[in-house]
């Protein structure tokens, strides 16, 4: 097969994982940087153009769009995929992901368990939201926020209300939500691929930190998922319309609470915590479903 990996940086561990993985099977890999491609997107034969030369004759497209370029880059992608070449995760999948709100709006409606979230624009509606949410301690995330960054712990009504307020003065969109207090600043990465959980992850947080991400300190081993965890992770890349997802999820009284779906998850800290060929496992399921024609939006 010929397949492009659409990513920014082919020294990143994961872009150079899938090109190993590829070339491995036997496959031709070409690196291309999306910000890199251009469009004719008036002519009826869609196309994408790379340093002048029309890209064709590719089976597959692997998007590792990362989240400062995802309006370009899914644009890219969805050129590809009106040209009917497979995406591993499609263009409308990874929007959808893309934006937090829109993505637990989702999540909720499919009734994927998640920890109580409010939202508000107003600075006047600030009180009753925090309310809403069950009052401190809460958590306050940017919504255009990742690794961790603009999530903040408020502990009690004035930090909270201080923290939303400066948000909001700011223009920031922001999501206010129940504080897991029981998480202990552990997370739980489960890695779904086309339906299944095929590594998962325990994140904790370094001493005196909540959040658990790696990229703030945190520390990776490998789990073995309860049956419910499992169920949940792979509901929510499905609801998502994600054959590739990243479900973040925290261990609450009630069970686990998904709080992220990331569309273009990590290769490093999952395979190095567990051991898993997840890259080998990425080619091997797209030899599977790259069929022409099998791209179910089309971009649209
Ligand atoms: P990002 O996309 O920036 O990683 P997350 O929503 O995943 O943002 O939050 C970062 C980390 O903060 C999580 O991995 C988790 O450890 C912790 N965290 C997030 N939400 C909550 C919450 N509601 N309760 C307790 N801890 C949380
Ligand atoms: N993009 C990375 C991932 O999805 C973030 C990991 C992290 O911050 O812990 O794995």
């Amino acid at each position: 097969m010929k397949i492009a990996i659409l990513s920014r940086n082919r020294k990143l561990y994961s872009t150079r994982r899938l090109v190993a993985a590829a070339e491995a099977r036997g496959h031709e890999v070409h690196v291309i940087n999306p910000l890199r491609c251009y469009m004719n997107i008036t002519s009826r034969k869609p196309q994408v153009i790379h340093g002048g030369k029309v890209l064709s004759g590719f089976d597959a497209v692997i998007p590792r769009i990362g989240a400062s370029i995802t309006f370009y880059g899914t644009a890219v992608l969805r050129q590809f995929e009106m040209m009917g070449v497979y995406s591993a995760n499609e263009s409308v999948a990874i929007a959808r992901a893309r934006d937090k709100l829109r993505s637990l709006q989702l999540l909720a409606r499919a009734g994927v368990a998640l920890p109580i979230t409010g939202y508000a624009n107003s600075p006047s509606d600030i009180d009753d939201v925090i309310r809403q949410v069950g009052g401190p301690p809460l958590v306050i995330k940017l919504l255009t926020g990742s690794q961790g960054i603009g999530v903040v712990l408020a502990e009690t009504q004035q930090a909270a209300e201080s923290v939303i307020d400066a948000f909001m003065d700011l223009k920031a969109n922001i999501l206010v939500q129940e504080f897991i207090q029981e998480a202990k600043g552990a997370d739980i990465r489960a890695f779904v691929l086309g339906g299944k959980v095929i590594a998962a992850m325990r994140r904790q947080a370094k001493p005196g930190e909540f959040r658990s991400n790696l990229h703030r300190g945190g520390h990776a081993e490998m789990i073995q998922l309860s049956p419910e965890e499992r169920a949940l992770a792979v509901r929510a890349a499905r609801t998502l319309g994600l054959n590739i997802a990243g479900v973040d999820m925290l261990q609450s009284a009630s069970g686990p609470l998904v709080i992220e779906v990331n569309s273009t998850p990590g290769l490093e800290g999952i395979e190095t915590s567990t051991n898993v060929d997840v890259a080998g496992k990425i080619i091997e399921f797209i030899e599977k479903h790259a069929k022409p024609g099998k791209t179910a939006t089309k971009g649209t």
